[in-house]
């Protein structure tokens, strides 16, 4: 069943009526420039072909009734501030954007995007209201109007949701292009699609979820944060984006910290450049190099993680990353296609061997954003 059937097929049975229409949102994958959103740095996602359906009807009364399969039902007014729990996500959208007009809904949601996998299904959720919203009452869809979307999203989460989250998956999830990554600048807010079709060089980005769900919200993403700011203080720079080098820093630990950020704007640079010349092949030792520093410099990694992507390397992937926050969630491994089957199995062994959950698999081609399906 396609993932717009599925939302209007529980809308029907939960609401006994039709939805005004469906509207999805995808998934992403970051492809390189890990942790370096909050430091006016550089990233490279692409939007996945899963994706997060809505299925929506206004109403006048004020109340929002919100439906997902696995999560309990929640009927709240559009009024209420603090809403706790997964439907914060779809109310402080519409709190963030105040769409004209509106004046609640019923809300049915069907996901493909794995929950707390890395894979961003919170900005898929959150997309895919946002988009039907704009399109019921009337905001633009254009690439502006999509950036003022992305805004309301990114505020929803930080502020209504309560949950850190630096921009980059809510604006590929807006923004992405079938056939293309995007390029996103963290310092001047401009991005740039690049071509990246993975498919026809015969390569798989093939995806790795761990089944350890990351555990962004137990601080370490605050103290990372912290940690960069104040190596930004010491380099005495507006953002480390700005800074050449670690080497001033005397402090062990924040030496490293900006010694990741820095290095790892540098090599999305360099990933930009090879995708814009077709050479895809090249991303490979820039994502093993991506991973060595999240893992040792940044200390974001985990046993899962590094487990996934020793295995796959070891198997003959041209490179492999942890992506997302860290602290569990899933891995990047480009391969050749003819390698994908001996990479799965390596990793799905690799994992059983340490008595790791067994992971899941997907494959990861650059797909469109958020649109009415
Ligand atoms: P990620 O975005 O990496 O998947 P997050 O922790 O940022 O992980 O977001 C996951 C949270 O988003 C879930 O715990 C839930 O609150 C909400 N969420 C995501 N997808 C759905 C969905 N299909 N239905 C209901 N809530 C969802
Ligand atoms: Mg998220």
């Amino acid at each position: 069943m396609k993932a717009g059937e599925a939302a209007r097929a529980v809308f029907e049975a939960e609401f006994g009526s039709e939805p005004e229409g469906c509207w999805c949102a995808p998934g992403r994958v970051n492809l390189i420039g890990e942790h370096v959103d909050y430091a006016g740095g550089l990233c490279l996602p692409i939007a996945l072909p899963q994706v997060t359906t809505v299925a929506m009807r206004r109403r006048a009364d004020g109340r929002l009734r919100i439906r997902s399969s696995g999560f309990d039902p929640v009927d709240i007014d559009l009024r209420d501030r603090q809403i706790d729990g997964w439907a914060a996500y779809v109310a402080g959208v519409a709190w963030a954007l105040e769409p004209p007009g509106f004046a609640g809904a019923d809300i049915a949601i069907a996901s493909e995007v794995p929950v707390g996998a890395g894979l961003s299904s919170s900005a898929a959720l959150e997309t895919a209201v946002a988009v039907a919203l704009a399109d019921l009452c009337g905001l633009p869809l254009d690439d502006e109007g999509r950036e003022r979307l992305a805004e309301a999203c990114v505020r929803a989460e930080n502020d209504y949701a309560g949950a850190p989250t630096g921009g980059l998956d809510q604006r590929i999830a807006l923004h992405g292009r079938a056939g293309h990554a995007l390029l996103l600048d963290f310092a001047d807010g401009t991005s740039d699609h690049i071509p990246f079709d993975a498919g026809k060089q015969g390569l798989t980005v093939l995806v790795v979820d761990t089944g350890t769900g990351h555990r962004l919200a137990d601080g370490q993403y605050g103290q990372r944060r912290r940690e960069v700011e104040d190596a930004t203080r010491l380099l005495d720079v507006g953002s480390l984006r700005e800074a050449r080098s670690a080497e001033p820093i005397a402090d062990p630990l924040l030496h490293r910290r900006a010694r990741h950020v820095i290095g790892e704007i540098s090599r999305v640079r360099q990933a930009a450049e090879s995708l814009r010349a077709g050479r895809i092949r090249d991303l490979g030792p820039l994502l093993d190099a991506s991973h060595r520093s999240l893992r040792d410099d940044f200390e974001v990694s985990c046993l899962e993680l590094d487990t996934a992507v020793d295995a796959a390397v070891a198997a003959g992937a041209l490179g492999a990353r942890m992506v997302g926050g860290g602290f569990g969630g899933s891995v990047i491994a480009l391969c050749e296609d003819a390698r994908v089957d001996d990479v799965r199995q390596a990793v799905a062994d690799a994992a059983a061997r340490r008595d790791l959950p067994a992971p899941a698999f997907l494959r990861a081609s650059a797909s469109g954003g958020a649109r009415r399906c």
